[in-house]
């Protein structure tokens, strides 16, 4: 049988290229224009990192996680760098998602739709164009795939070719991700066996109840001859924000068997706080792929944004197509997102609702670092549930910033992370993650209040 091989529809190619002609917040200034062309052109061929088909069924699993039958857990970096995209560090990471899911899943009783912040997230929006450090100013630092970190002229200097080296470092990584998630690294046992190392700290004793528990169950489903073959390998998605057009436009390819556009940097793109306006270049573009997408939404936010975002980006109301991320603050939470989960309700879209608990609590220490308190992540989440529960709505995910690494960053958690330790073991080059245990931690907490929902 032939190969349907459907052409490109040049109004749907006009419309990918509207963006143009809106204004897009947070761009680079590339200062090379037959650079950034050669940039553009190599990417525009180089092969999708994801396919049609998988972005396809990640929207039906987003779908079950809209009506409550399932959870999303989206976690990783801030932003990914090049040097960090090792094999170990890679692992770490992939490893802290799926002890978490584990968590998760048996506190939901229900899958866990597992996604990582990775392979992708290499560009970041700053709220200033520059950095000053003493009497010097300098470009602000927007990510591997823009300029580089070091406080220095040239390390600042945007440079195209950096968003090729992102696509290889991309590339590598997911390699990587489906090597292990597929390759029976991922198996369920040998999961729950790593979550009995974490019992050992004294702190955590009312989770070892817990990871007793899932041993017995597991045990159980042994002696039912549950097929572990079958639990050897797990389904694990990749997403990033949706910010370079000079990425995010080559890397969005026609689907040969549908004609449809898909971004194929990734499985799920998100428009971050800064540039989720609904005039914007932004939202035009993620309008035109058929990706499952994100929107986050913080504490400014009014019911009619949000419903103007989703007649713009969901005027189907098809289901898996869009989730809200919200990151309102602890100390806001409860007041900001009652009035849009009911608005919401009463109209005919079933967004998918998760929390983002990170980034409406950032606060700077006094030895000057940009911190969280694990407290007010906690704080978050759990004013995110109690909100959907009081409107009757579906809490249907959670969205962190986390390193398998033991990095101290945010503050507290059961191993009581002070101001003091930020400065021995501090390595984001944006915002601070949750390290491996505290990550951990706050998935034995959110799976106690899912056993609960
Ligand atoms: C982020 O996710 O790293 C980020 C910048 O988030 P927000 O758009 O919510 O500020
Ligand atoms: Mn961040």
């Amino acid at each position: 049988m032939k190969e349907p091989n459907i052409a490109a529809d040049p109004a749907v190619l006009k419309g990918l290229d509207n963006y143009r002609t809106l204004t897009a917040a947070q761009q680079p200034t590339w200062t090379d224009a037959a650079k950034l062309q050669a940039a553009r052109d190599e990417l525009a061929v180089l092969p999708p990192l994801v396919f049609a088909g998988e972005v396809d069924t990640l929207r039906t699993r987003l779908a079950a996680a809209a009506e409550g039958k399932a959870f999303l857990l989206q976690g990783g970096d801030c932003a990914e760098t090049f040097v960090d995209a090792t094999a170990d560090r890679i692992r770490n990471r992939v490893k802290t998602i799926l002890q978490m899911a584990v968590v998760l899943m048996y506190g939901a009783s229900m899958p866990v739709v597992k996604m990582g912040r990775m392979a992708g997230q290499f560009a970041k929006p700053r709220s200033s164009d520059t950095e000053t450090r003493g009497d010097v100013t300098l470009p602000a630092y927007r990510g591997d795939a823009v300029n580089g970190y070091d406080f220095t002229s040239e390390a600042r200097a945007t440079d195209p070719n950096r968003m090729v080296r992102a696509y290889h470092t991309s590339a590598s990584t997911l390699n990587l991700i489906r090597a292990f998630t597929t390759g029976g690294f991922a198996d369920l046992r040998s999961v729950h066996e790593w979550n009995k190392g974490f019992t050992d700290n004294p702190a955590n004793i009312r989770y070892e109840q817990l990871a007793a528990e899932i041993d017995r169950a597991i045990k159980f489903m042994d002696a039912c001859g549950a097929d572990f073959d079958s639990l050897k390998a797990t389904e694990f998605y990749v997403s990033h924000e949706a910010l370079l057009f000079d990425y995010e436009r080559p890397m969005t390819r026609i689907d040969s068997r549908t004609g449809n556009p898909y971004a194929t940097s990734g499985h799920f793109l998100w428009v971050g706080e800064r540039t989720r306006n609904i005039d914007g270049a932004h939202v035009d573009f993620m309008s035109r792929i058929r990706n499952p997408i994100g929107v986050k939404l913080g504490p400014s936010t009014e019911v009619a944004d949000v419903m103007a975002l989703i007649e713009k980006l969901d005027p189907n109301r098809e289901p898996g197509r869009l989730t809200f991320i919200t990151r309102m603050g602890a100390g806001q939470i409860r007041d900001k997102l009652p009035k849009l989960v009911e608005a919401v309700k009463a109209s005919d879209a079933k967004p998918l609702w998760i929390t983002d608990p990170m980034h409406g609590n950032g606060m700077t220490t006094k030895n000057g670092y940009k911190s969280r308190r694990f407290d007010d992540v906690m704080d978050e989440v759990a004013g995110f549930f109690e909100v959907h529960r009081n409107a009757g709505t579906f809490p249907g995910g959670i969205h962190i910033e986390l390193t398998g690494d033991d990095v101290a960053e945010c503050l507290g958690g059961s191993e009581m992370i002070d101001e003091k330790t930020l400065e021995s073991r501090y390595e984001s080059l944006c915002d601070p993650r949750l390290n491996h245990m505290q990550s951990l931690e706050l998935a034995f907490l959110v799976s106690e209040a899912l056993a609960k929902r």
